[in-house]
């Protein structure tokens, strides 16, 4: 196990709410260790459309450039370390915190911010879906319009259905979408789409096609307990997510990590929070009140 040096803070993650964190930290003058496992911008990599954050960004991966940016500026403060490395422990104690890489490394700290999002739910995961050992189809979010073959069929009416439609306004297809009643609510923002057909259903079962024909064979079971068979020539996911929880991180029922269930020096923010507030805005903003609570801490406490 190798020990490195302490800073104030550990930050995880480098999407908006990481990055957050982080600018405020080092702007009141706190020492920080930022650790991620790929590139800073997290999710913004995948928003080819953005229309709700403050700045007139209108593409994700332009404000993930942005955010990238200010952190090689903030670098020059000489209060910001930077990490390549996947976090997969959390410890909070009387006097310090820590967080365990995957490869042993353990960073000390005197309080960590956990802001590692939330990741895709597998299709083997949804109570709803009977499907195939090792059926794993591509998240729509990340398909190219290009790649779509026959009769598309998505699974699940998940937000990035509306982000994925504004981000390729010329596509024609059609995409039919399976629509679980939990997913009810967040069709609304696409129900007027005409390239929608949102199938509500109860349930769906996936097998391959009848007499080992390309493409998939779908049973959509109706809210009225009816059947139909469709052969789908395209399968993508969009069945939404679940919190990217480290060990030693409190989680309430729905598996989220709220800020109020954590140890003291262990402060939560963007997505991982909750399931209600997932949002660029609500991210960023939380990770910067999660960086400012742990200063006024130290200012007012001197712990
Ligand atoms: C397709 C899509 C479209 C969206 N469209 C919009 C939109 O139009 N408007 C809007 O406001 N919001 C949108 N969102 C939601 C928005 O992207 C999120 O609310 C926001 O990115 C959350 O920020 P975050 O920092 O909490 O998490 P993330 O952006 O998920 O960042 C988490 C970071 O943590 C890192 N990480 C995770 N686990 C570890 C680990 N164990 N160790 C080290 N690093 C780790 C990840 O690599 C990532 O960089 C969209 C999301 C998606 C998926």
């Amino acid at each position: 196990m190798t020990q490195t040096g302490s800073t104030d803070l550990t930050v995880v993650g480098a999407g908006p709410a990481g990055v957050a964190a982080t600018l405020m930290a080092v702007s009141v003058g706190m020492s920080v260790r930022l650790v991620e496992q790929g590139v800073p911008g997290g999710k913004l990599h995948h928003i080819g459309a953005l229309d709700n954050v403050p700045g007139d960004w209108h593409s994700g991966p332009d404000l993930a450039a942005a955010l990238s940016s200010d952190l090689d500026r903030a670098r020059a403060t000489q209060l910001l370390y930077r990490t390549t490395g996947r976090a997969t422990a959390v410890a909070g104690y009387d006097g310090h915190a820590e967080v365990t890489l995957a490869d042993g490394t353990v960073h000390r700290s005197e309080a960590v911010v956990v802001a590692t999002g939330v990741t895709t739910l597998s299709a083997a995961a949804a109570p709803w879906i009977e499907a195939p050992d090792g059926f794993s189809p591509s998240p729509l979010w990340r398909t190219d319009p290009a790649a779509l073959r026959g009769p598309t069929w998505i699974l699940g009416a998940d937000r990035p259905l509306g982000t994925w439609l504004r981000a390729h306004p010329h596509v024609e297809h059609t995409l039919n979408v399976a629509c679980p009643p939990g997913d009810d609510y967040k069709s609304v923002e696409v129900e007027g789409d005409p390239r929608v057909h949102l199938v509500r259903c109860a349930a769906l079962a996936v097998a391959p096609a009848p007499s080992g024909g390309a493409g998939l064979q779908l049973t959509v079971r109706g809210r009225d307990g009816r059947e139909s068979l469709h052969v789908a020539g395209t399968v993508l996911h969009n069945l939404g997510s679940r919190p990217a929880t480290l060990d030693g991180l409190a989680q309430g029922p729905d598996g989220y990590c709220p800020p109020e269930l954590q140890h003291p020096r262990i402060l939560t923010a963007g997505d991982l929070r909750s399931a209600r507030f997932q949002r660029v805005v609500t991210a960023q903003g939380s990770g910067a009140q999660a960086a400012l609570a742990r200063y006024y801490d130290i200012a007012l406490t001197g712990d």
